[in-house]
């Protein structure tokens, strides 16, 4: 048992300064009594783990505020300028990556458009991560590398288990990133990052039961149960785009080899079977042109069955619908849904919020945010920061 004792005391003296860490960047700024108070800690332990932090120049002391008699108490807070992030959205058409520091400064933006329908994206990500590194102040502070992927991701094991669009099936991304920089890597899928940013912070944060929608080039969702994220057994939980909405003979082959899924109507790579953008599919319905009044009601009608039934079935408080095609189409869009939605689904379900975001996130920023959380050790699933 003694020899275990060396080890032990070690894991017990970092799972308190991680402790004191995450308090820090929750609560800063905070002072050393507090700390203590909120850790259960002794002001001892607590001396040990700041002056440590001091030293290592991931906490700063700040100046004191007055104080009723006494010394006063210094608070801390995170020096996070001195700390950076890489974070790189995988999308089907482009990588974008973001140079951030710990306090959410982007330092650098760099995206690397891809060429033609080639499907193979890794020598894109470490095009985009080569050129943030030029931008990194000083290297022994990156922290980590997160992803945000648009395709099915096994994040604990670092996989992507399956995109078309990118060309990766059961690929480990994350191992070859790891060997390629020596650096952590993390990475999420891209409807799960937004949901997870918008449950913890954003639109979402006063909801416990919510879906998050996005359609895009294809489309995927997210959801969000009694505050917990829904993976599913095999991480492919809220695959909304392939939600059955057509049959018979003019139902579309979909990649995912079933027949009349959503994504093959109401994705922009289902705009492009028909020859359709959104661009001029906005401006067809906005000028009252007939084919294009009739290709938007039908992306409508699609969207509205699918989305009645999952509110049918899950009854979420709030749908969040975001992407390049709501980006587009919001004002147009909503509206009908809304609509849908009323004559669709039970009346017990029908209080459901429709939301939107005012653009699609920088989703780069986010998956930096991946980085940042897991420094911090804030549980993500739990959606408790
Ligand atoms: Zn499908």
């Amino acid at each position: 048992m003694q020899a275990n004792k060396p080890t032990s005391n070690k894991l017990l003296k970092s799972i308190n300064q991680q402790k004191v860490l995450r308090l820090i960047y929750t609560d800063g700024p905070i002072s050393r009594v507090e700390l203590a108070e909120k850790t259960g800690l002794t002001q001892q332990t607590i001396t040990n783990i700041v002056n440590r932090l001091l030293q290592d120049d991931i906490v700063l002391e700040m100046t004191p505020t007055a104080s009723s008699g006494g010394r006063k108490p210094v608070p801390l807070v995170i020096d996070g300028s001195s700390m950076y992030a890489i974070g790189v959205e995988v999308a089907v058409e482009y990588v974008r990556g973001s140079l951030m520091d710990f306090q959410n400064k982007r330092i650098y933006e760099v995206t690397k458009r891809k060429n033609g329908n080639e499907g193979y994206p890794l020598r894109y990500i470490i095009g985009a991560v080569d050129e943030l590194l030029q931008h990194v102040p000083d290297r022994s502070r990156l922290k980590g590398i997160g992803c945000s992927i648009q395709g099915l991701v096994d994040s604990r094991q670092g996989t992507v288990i399956y995109s078309p669009g990118l060309g990766f099936r059961n690929y480990p991304l994350r191992d070859r990133l790891e060997e390629a920089y020596g650096l952590p890597v993390l990475l999420e899928n891209d409807v799960n990052l937004l949901a997870l940013v918008e449950n913890l912070k954003g639109t979402l944060a006063a909801s416990q039961n919510n879906i998050t929608i996005k359609l895009d080039y294809g489309i995927g969702g997210a959801i969000v149960a009694n505050n917990q994220l829904c993976a599913g057994a095999n991480h492919v939980a809220g695959e909304f785009g392939h939600y059955k909405v057509e049959t018979g003979e003019q139902a579309l082959k979909c990649h995912c080899g079933a027949k009349g899924c959503l994504t093959t109507i109401a994705s922009i790579s289902g705009l492009r079977r028909s020859s359709w953008t959104l661009e001029n599919l906005r401006a067809g319905v906005s000028e009252q042109e007939p084919e294009a009044k009739a290709k938007f009601k039908q992306i409508v009608d699609a969207i509205g069955i699918a989305l009645g039934n999952v509110i049918t079935f899950l009854n979420p408080e709030h749908v969040l619908l975001t992407g390049a095609l709501v980006d587009e189409l919001k004002e147009l869009l909503v509206p009908e849904l809304k609509e849908r939605i009323r004559s669709n689904v039970p009346e017990t379900c029908r209080g459901v919020e429709l939301v939107c975001l005012p653009a699609t996130p920088n989703e780069s920023i986010s998956a930096a945010g991946l980085v940042i959380n897991e420094f911090f050790d804030v549980p993500l699933e739990q959606l408790s920061l």
